[in-house]
């Protein structure tokens, strides 16, 4: 049965699109609407002459027989979408044209389609050619639907016979074909289409419904407003830094699926290791137990990370790996008998949505509902050791611990600060005595061409946090290692002392050794020179950026390439990025922005010549997006 209501869209005008709704709306005994008409005689008065249905008014009619776009501005009219609603009850929606017809378009707004169909949150069928031909307009169209972030339920095919194109369509388009009637006039063969009609959609499985915003019913989608939202597509693979979606299109991942991954989505190496250990056992409590993965990684983790800083906590992800140093440091210090219970964190920080991750980050829009839940902290400038010299002077004996992004503020903007500046906060908290808390969970593993973000600043912090890249990105792990001095604080006849924290999937086997072979491919893919090869790439082929105006304060630094677009309210806000973002997906390009920051942190398998055919991408969106006056 298909979904109700139902838009109706064809591969171009003349399709037969007309003739199928009417006979949907009849076989399926539903009322007719389409929304805006072009031209007289209209087809609703068609449509009731020759089926019969009941039928809908119209929100516009247009005189001009045109595209809803042209014949608009013929009357100077324009398309109010909010004042759009749906007409009650069974219905068959018919569209304009095809799918790439604009319905409305002035200087600075063009209402497309799929602008339509999401805000009525209907599920799309079209109807295509049968014949020669067809394969080029039904692929193209159903690939422009879903560029659009909406997924087609099905195809009705008119015209004779043609089995070929019949058995290839839902191989190719990646969907059933429904229905195909034979092209005919109304009325004469109404009956007779009809019941043909009828007959092939009982037999017919049309693909999964998804009308555009009611997956998010049962799906909620993080750091997404859910009202009228519309997925960019199904993920069905993932392999090196390429997303292939359902209907076989592949996007370039452009920002390692939220920076987690590393050498590549989906790598042999880590994939056969989690199947591996998943064969030998799954998860066993760490509490009274060991195993060989934790224990390896562990003891390779203190190998390559700095100085002493070799003692291992294993929890979740991110935020759990901030949550669990802050707890470590307030238990630490108390436990050496130091009375600290502050901590000093830096404007425009992200640690995590858990509450400690939250109180040590940047207030604003995304905590303002959690301020019950969160603690005081101290937030300075960042990058400006001066006002942290000054601030600790005064206050450093309170503090616990002084938690930073060493090098990037990555939610913040991709916000660089310097070498020095790391320098200056090692020894300020060296001379009041405070721990150096680094948040390494975006930079860590090499992001910002060395393996540590404090690599740039050859020091050794007090704690750091280690997540996303951890496993290589391909499971959730956090890790929270800690120097010696600290560590030893836990040691202790009293039990009471130990440090009373733990999750669930503390240590998960399957983790640890996704994380042993990410670390191994350090070493056999050459890692940290693949960064450098990204780095030089970015360099290379940003260079029109630097003069394109409009856009400020470009910035490279290892995998990550950020730049600013000026003229909107700027901030998180700011529409600008989604924009240039949705004209990159068009072109296989996915990035996600941060406001008007736009940015780009692939996986680092990511090669020189993919590089510089997705900063070109960004380049043009960019542009283009200037160009309309952003
Ligand atoms: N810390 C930093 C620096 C981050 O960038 C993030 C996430 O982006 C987190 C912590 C939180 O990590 P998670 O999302 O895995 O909880």
């Amino acid at each position: 049965m298909l979904p109700d209501p139902i838009y109706v869209t064809g591969t171009d005008t003349d399709v037969g699109k007309t003739v199928v709704s009417a006979l949907l709306a009849q076989v399926l005994d539903r009322a007719y609407w389409k929304p805006v008409q072009a031209g007289r005689p209209t087809d609703r008065d068609t449509v009731a002459a020759l089926t019969g249905v009941p039928t809908h008014p119209e929100a516009l009619v247009l005189e001009r027989p045109a595209s809803p776009h042209a014949a608009l501005q013929t009357e100077g009219r324009t398309l109010d979408l909010e004042a759009l609603t749906l007409p009650a009850g069974p219905l068959i929606v018919e569209g304009a044209g095809g799918w790439m017809v604009p319905y409305s378009m002035t200087d600075d707004h063009v209402v497309w389609q799929a602008d339509v169909v999401r805000h009525l949150r209907l599920p799309v069928i079209v109807v295509a050619r049968s014949g020669l031909g067809t394969l080029n307009h039904t692929l193209s169209t159903l690939r422009a639907i879903r560029a659009d972030g909406i997924v087609p339920v099905g195809l009705i095919l008119v015209g004779p016979a043609h089995p070929e194109n019949e058995r290839d369509l839902p191989r190719l388009g990646g969907v059933p074909v429904l229905a195909r009637l034979d092209r005919a006039t109304l009325p004469d063969d109404a009956p007779k289409l009809a019941a043909s009609l009828r007959q092939q959609l009982d037999q017919a499985s049309p693909g999964p419904v998804r009308s555009p915003g009611r997956e998010a019913e049962g799906l909620w989608h993080p750091f997404t407003q859910l009202k009228g939202f519309v997925p960019r597509g199904n993920v069905v693979r993932a392999e090196g830094a390429w997303l292939t979606l359902g209907n076989g299109r592949r996007v370039l991942d452009g920002i390692s699926s939220w920076w987690v991954t590393l050498h590549g989505h989906s790598h042999p190496a880590v994939m056969a290791a989690i199947a591996e250990q998943a064969h030998t056992f799954d998860q066993v409590i760490l509490a009274d137990f060991a195993h060989g993965p934790a224990v390896e990684l562990s003891a390779q983790l203190a190998q390559v990370l700095p100085g002493d800083v070799d003692h291992v906590f294993y929890s979740d992800d991110g935020s759990t790996s901030v949550e669990v140093a802050l707890k470590m440091a307030l238990q630490g210090h108390r436990q050496l008998g130091a009375n600290r219970t502050r901590f000093v964190a830096f404007d425009g920080a992200y640690h995590g949505d858990t509450a400690g991750a939250m109180s040590v980050g940047e207030r604003g829009p995304f905590t303002d509902a959690f301020e019950p839940m969160m603690f005081d902290v101290t937030h300075l400038p960042y990058d400006d050791a001066d006002a942290l010299d000054a601030w600790l002077d005064a206050h450093g004996h309170e503090v616990a611990g002084v938690i930073l992004e060493p090098m990037v503020q990555g939610a913040a903007g991709m916000r660089f600060c310097s070498a020095e500046f790391l320098v200056r906060v090692r020894a300020a908290c060296d001379r009041v005595g405070a721990w150096m808390i680094t948040d390494e969970v975006f930079t860590g593993f090499g992001r910002t061409g060395r393996m540590w973000a404090s690599d740039h600043a050859n020091l050794v912090p007090d704690i750091m946090c280690l997540s996303k890249g951890l496993t290589g990105g391909s499971i959730a792990m956090g890790a929270t290692a800690c120097r010696t001095h600290i560590f030893e604080a836990f040691l202790d006849d009293d039990h009471a002392r130990a440090f009373l924290h733990g999750h669930s999937y503390t240590g998960s086997p399957i983790a640890c050794a996704a994380s042993l072979a990410s670390l191994a491919l350090f070493e056999t893919e050459g890692t940290l020179a693949r960064v450098a090869a990204i780095e030089a790439a970015y360099t290379q082929a940003s260079a029109p950026l630097r003069d394109l105006e409009g856009v400020e304060n470009l910035r490279i630094r290892g995998d990550i390439l950020a730049y600013e677009v000026k003229g909107g309210p700027g901030g998180y806000f700011d529409p600008v990025g989604r924009r240039i973002c949705d004209r990159a997906f068009a072109e296989d390009l996915y990035v996600r922005p941060l406001g008007n920051t736009l940015y780009m942190v692939p996986p680092l398998c990511t090669t020189p010549a993919e590089i510089a055919w997705a900063v070109d991408i960004l380049i043009r969106a960019t542009r283009a997006e200037l160009g309309r006056g952003a």
